[in-house]
């Protein structure tokens, strides 16, 4: 019956609906960092960025079913678990960011970042990396630059937008440069800009490169570039959907593991594990400046039970050892990834921090020409031994290694497992 439900779906859906895998697994339920199909088959979700408690949190259902048969209304009225959630949520954030904005999604809050930087600022044009994904909304996917995810990314992009070189020391203009040497095209972008008398609302990036193979920045790349626009009296703007909560192990937010604040994060995914819920948080400032038609308004947005999910999650990350689990299993398995890549020349590098890793598979490690085909079969290949993987990068080559945050030890094992079967095999 997942042959029928693809078919229905298929049917049903617009074309450009992403799926993972041609033939996926029908799946039913899910636990921890396992998800169930209805084969009766147990699969170890490795991809998912989304529920960082994992799958059927119990307190997490639990807290939203009692917020449902409560009370679950707009975001207008005055109730207690909405303002809680936005203090708890300032309260994660670094002074002086503490007004809070709700909504649900990713792609709402950095839209939302961005429209709040051009409304404090009074300008149009904003810089963004290449490679990067934002979101699908207006502006959210005109700073989107990953031609991954769409081919016609940079032909189409809008002239507000000034996409700049990817930061990534692994391939392409900047392979192997030294990080102290590094000199970031984004500042320099910026001030050219500002001397053509358009300085830039703001700089949008992720804290960490994501999109590109979860490629930890250059030391010092937002401190330098964050300076910039500052300077040009612009706005930084943290994209924190994947990055933060936790993800990198050490640090709650990835700007953290860069030594910088910015003006405005956007966050989402992790926040609700799941249940949808994104915020934008700023100062108070540059807050007031904004104004939509009318007065900001999400219906569903910060909703109760979207609020009591928000401070389940937060309560998790206090309690459950969500951040202590993605830096020391993060480590081991990074580890193990490391080892496996002396004997599988495939594996051209691994990277990342904390439970955000990136294995890129390359077909000569000395032109690093992508193995973007071998990835993809080595993806279908895990699913068939049990392991939910998928490809990312612009080359899509890299396996996205992002499991809940709860993922155990022995999970992490069971994965370079039968990785390292697969690339045994010849995939
Ligand atoms: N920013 C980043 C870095 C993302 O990875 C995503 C989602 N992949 C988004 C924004 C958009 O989030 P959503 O899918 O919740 O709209």
């Amino acid at each position: 019956d997942a042959a029928d439900l693809v078919a229905r779906r298929d049917r049903t859906y617009a074309e450009v609906q992403e799926h993972y895998y041609e033939a996926p697994p029908r799946i039913e339920r899910g636990w921890r960092e396992h998800l169930v199909g209805t084969d009766g088959r147990v699969y170890l979700d490795m991809v998912n960025n989304v529920t960082p408690l994992g799958h059927g949190h119990p307190g997490l259902a639990a807290a939203v079913a009692q917020q449902l048969r409560t009370l679950n209304t707009n975001s207008r009225f005055n109730y207690g678990a909405v303002v809680e959630f936005a203090e708890r949520l300032a309260g994660v954030a670094p002074d002086p960011l503490d007004t809070v904005f709700l909504v649900n999604s990713g792609s709402e809050a950095t839209d939302l970042a961005i429209r709040v930087a051009l409304a404090a600022t009074g300008r149009r044009d904003v810089v963004s990396v290449l490679e990067a994904y934002h979101g699908w909304t207006y502006a959210s996917d005109a700073v989107s630059t990953s031609t991954a995810d769409n081919p016609n990314a940079l032909a189409s992009r809008p002239d507000w937008v000034h996409p700049v070189d990817a930061p990534n020391p692994f391939r392409g203009r900047h392979r192997g440069a030294d990080a102290a040497r590094y000199a970031p095209e984004a500042a320099e972008r910026i001030r050219e800009l500002a001397a053509s008398g358009r300085p830039p609302a703001a700089f949008i990036a992720e804290t960490f490169y994501g999109n590109a193979g979860g490629i930890p920045l250059p030391d010092d790349y937002l401190a330098e570039v964050y300076a910039a626009v500052r300077e040009a009296g612009g706005l930084a703007i943290a994209d924190e959907v994947q990055a933060g909560y936790g993800r990198l192990g050490n640090w709650f937010w990835g700007f953290e593991q860069q030594g910088v604040v910015p003006d405005v994060i956007a966050v989402a995914k992790a926040a609700g594990n799941g249940y949808p819920l994104g915020a934008v948080i700023t100062t108070r400032e540059i807050a007031a400046r904004f104004r939509t038609q009318g007065y900001f308004f999400s219906s569903t947005g910060g909703s109760p039970a979207s609020s009591v999910a928000g401070l389940t999650v937060l309560d998790a990350f206090r309690d459950e050892g969500l951040q202590r689990n993605a830096a020391e299993t993060g480590a081991h398995l990074k580890g193990r990834l490391e080892a496996l890549a002396e004997r599988h020349p495939l594996i051209g590098a691994v990277h990342g921090l904390g439970l955000y890793l990136g294995v890129e598979f390359v077909r000569d490690r000395a032109t690093l020409e992508p193995a973007t085909e071998e990835t993809a079969a080595i993806c279908d290949r895990l699913l068939e031994l049990g392991v939910i993987m998928q490809p990312t990068g612009d080359h899509q080559n890299v396996l996205k290694v992002k499991p809940p945050l709860v993922v155990a030890r022995e999970s992490a094992d069971f994965f370079v497992a039968m990785l390292d079967r697969v690339l045994s095999e010849g995939w």
